[in-house]
């Protein structure tokens, strides 16, 4: 399954099964639409990838290899944040807050003007490893947020690639793995933790599963993965004000507010829904007709999820504009979005961010 509401789902078909799915389909006089006929072929089309030159050209121009005409490998993502660091030491520091599973960094860029009396807003992406679309936003809003320095209202702390292991495996393996890559409990088979089910809030209720070979496998325990701990211990150890929390994901074009646990809803949610509808005004203007984001409150306005970062981000960190933000597109192409999304879906991105950086600074 691929998405899916109280209305609608998005399944992935083998096609070996094809006719007999049509034939149950039939049967219960389900309407049902082929959108994506020949996947392996989306994507072989998704990411027309540099050549070897074109690489070493970009980087010996830029000093790094980042671009946002394509999606890259998370060598590039990382080598870009040293690059900021290295390159603009008043502006940019980078850190690594813990390790995956499988040891890779997790580097999170701090970006500060220095002014005082600012609002601190946390951006994530890539917690699940086949939402390319977030990552490649999530560096293209820091690339803005760099050049456009003197004018920040805000200290940003940005964490483009929650889990690393996922999305390498994405490029090596399976194109559509969505969890991390931990190993299965003894006696177990299945790899891997759906990350965003993890968390320490709520852990373990409606929309997830305790089984390892689910998709929503929520863990062993809340915080059983390297990957949210490292999280959790980030915001333990941190002094700054946060305000917001955006995670980035894919896709379905939804700007979502806790809870996911349940179809409830926070004391303040007015205000929740109140600035994600702005957002959601200002994403329409950035991108246009293709830009309509929905907006509500995540487990009525999708489904039940426990264990997300953002009830974990509102219910223990406290921080008031918590929002997980589903990008392009609402189905066409689902995960496998071709790169040349990335720049107007991005463009989208950073007029939301501009709106909940205004809600902050109140
Ligand atoms: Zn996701």
């Amino acid at each position: 399954m691929w998405s899916g509401n109280d209305t609608m789902l998005d399944v992935l078909v083998q096609p070996e099964v094809i006719p007999r799915v049509s034939k149950f389909l039939h049967e219960r006089h389900v309407n049902y639409e082929i959108v994506i006929s020949d996947l392996q072929r989306a994507i072989e089309q998704e990411n027309p990838t540099l050549s070897a030159e074109e690489m070493e050209e970009l980087e010996g121009r830029k000093g790094h290899r980042m671009e946002w005409s394509s999606y890259h490998r998370l060598e590039d993502i990382h080598g870009y944040l040293d690059y900021l660091a290295e390159t603009f030491p008043e502006l940019c520091s980078v850190m690594s807050i813990g390790n995956s599973v499988e040891g890779r960094p997790l580097k999170v860029l701090r970006i500060s003007n220095g002014k005082a009396n600012v609002p601190a807003l946390w951006i994530d992406g890539g917690i699940h490893a086949r939402e390319w679309i977030s990552p490649a936003v999530v560096t293209y809003v820091i690339n803005h947020l760099v050049e456009n320095s003197e004018d920040l209202e805000a200290d940003y702390y940005i964490l483009p690639v929650v889990n690393p292991d996922g999305y390498e495996y994405t490029f090596r393996g399976d194109r559509l793995w969505r969890k991390n890559r931990s190993s299965p409990e003894k006696g177990g088979v299945c790899i891997g933790v759906d990350l965003n089910r993890n968390f320490g809030y709520r852990w373990g209720g409606l929309g997830t599963s305790k089984q390892p070979c689910r998709e929503i496998f929520a863990g062993t325990a809340p915080f059983s993965e390297p990957e949210t701990r490292a999280i959790r211990n980030f915001f333990e150890a941190s002094a700054a004000n946060f305000k917001a929390y955006l995670t980035f994901h894919s896709y379905g074009q939804y700007i979502l507010y806790p809870w996911g646990y349940d179809r409830r809803v926070p004391p303040d949610y007015a205000d929740l829904e109140r600035v994600g509808r702005q957002a959601a005004q200002a994403m329409k203007i950035a991108g246009g007709a293709a830009s309509v984001y929905t907006v509500g409150n995540s487990a009525t306005t999708l489904y039940a999820a426990s264990g997300g970062a953002d009830d974990w981000a509102k219910a223990i960190l406290k921080i008031k504009y918590t929002y997980t933000i589903e990008l392009r597109d609402t189905g066409k192409h689902g995960f496998v979005l071709p790169a040349q999304y990335i720049v107007p879906t991005a463009k989208e991105a950073l007029a939301a961010i501009d709106v909940v950086v205004q809600a902050s600074k109140l």
